[in-house]
């Protein structure tokens, strides 16, 4: 497969980033991951909007303007023939040329990096139908989850944690209510009222949360954006999952406890099939 790094198209094997580069030495970087429909990028704009509040919050230049960066997914896309699937975008602040905790001079080259994995059928609803099963697991990350930083080796512990407990993922609980899932945000729903966490420097500000959190609203559904204690989750009637790339999937127990009937929710699947319908029209 073709990957893009800092300027130039090249096959995988001919990539090559400093082993200098503070991405690799410090985790000194930012990332974005846009999915892709009909080889169309789903909510370009909302993850270009976070990617650059997350450069300022680093005090880390934009390799590019975001226009351009949008016509180097596009030209990914192409190139790699993805009808559905993700392109995964990655800057680092580069290569200051030797190993210090400052960061070094402002007009340090940041490196870009772009790849795309091809996903067929990330649209069914087979994987959704099923739903997932989740534990509870300590929230031991930085204080800073608002940055969509690529220091993801508390989230990689927590996937493992969820793996050993032979369940598909982790909602991660601090001061005793959950903030999100390894690599999502988390939901429940009571009656006709969808909970999921406030924003905060607690969780990351899901681009698909925004805008499942706005079909919610227009189709009339309640929505309290507080936090839940892992007993709430668990009385719940159901629960789901949200992230650019399962969109909305349902998570059906907790802790090895079934949530409502077990089986996708009804407000979950209504959200899905809304999400994926007017992603795809919007898509760029
Ligand atoms: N929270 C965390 C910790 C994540 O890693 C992700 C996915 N990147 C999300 C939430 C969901 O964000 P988005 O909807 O923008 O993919």
């Amino acid at each position: 497969r073709t990957v893009y790094v800092n300027g130039d198209y090249v096959a995988e094997a001919d990539a090559k980033i400093s082993v200098f580069d503070r991405g690799f030495l410090f985790a000194d970087g930012v990332y974005e991951v846009t999915s892709v429909l009909d080889g169309k990028l789903i909510d370009y704009d909302g993850h270009a909007t976070r990617l650059q509040r997350s450069l300022d919050e680093l005090e880390m230049a934009a390799p590019m303007p975001m226009e351009e960066l949008l016509e180097v997914h596009r030209e990914m896309v192409r190139l790699n023939n993805i009808d559905e699937g993700l392109v995964y975008l990655q800057i680092t602040r580069g290569n200051p040329g030797d190993r210090d905790f400052a960061y070094p001079p402002a007009d340090t080259k940041p490196s870009l990096v772009l790849f795309t994995q091809s996903k067929p059928g990330l649209s069914s609803n087979a994987a959704a139908e099923k739903g997932l099963s989740v534990i509870s697991a300590p929230d031991m990350r930085w204080g800073r989850r608002d940055i969509k930083t690529v220091q993801l080796l508390y989230p990689s512990m927590a996937k493992m944690l969820a793996k050993a407990a032979g369940a598909d993922d982790a909602w991660m609980v601090e001061d005793g209510f959950v903030t999100e899932g390894s690599s999502n945000n988390a939901y429940i729903v009571k009656g006709n009222t969808i909970v999921t966490r406030h924003l905060g420097n607690e969780i990351l500000a899901g681009i698909t949360r925004a805008a499942v959190l706005r079909f919610a609203r227009e189709s009339q559904m309640k929505v309290e954006e507080r936090s839940f204690t892992v007993d709430e989750a668990k009385d719940a009637d159901e629960a789901f999952v949200t992230s650019a790339t399962t969109f909305v999937t349902p998570v059906v127990s907790i802790d090895g406890e079934q949530i409502g009937d077990g089986k996708q929710g009804s407000v979950a699947a209504r959200l899905r099939e809304i999400y994926i319908e007017e992603s795809r029209k919007a898509a760029v």
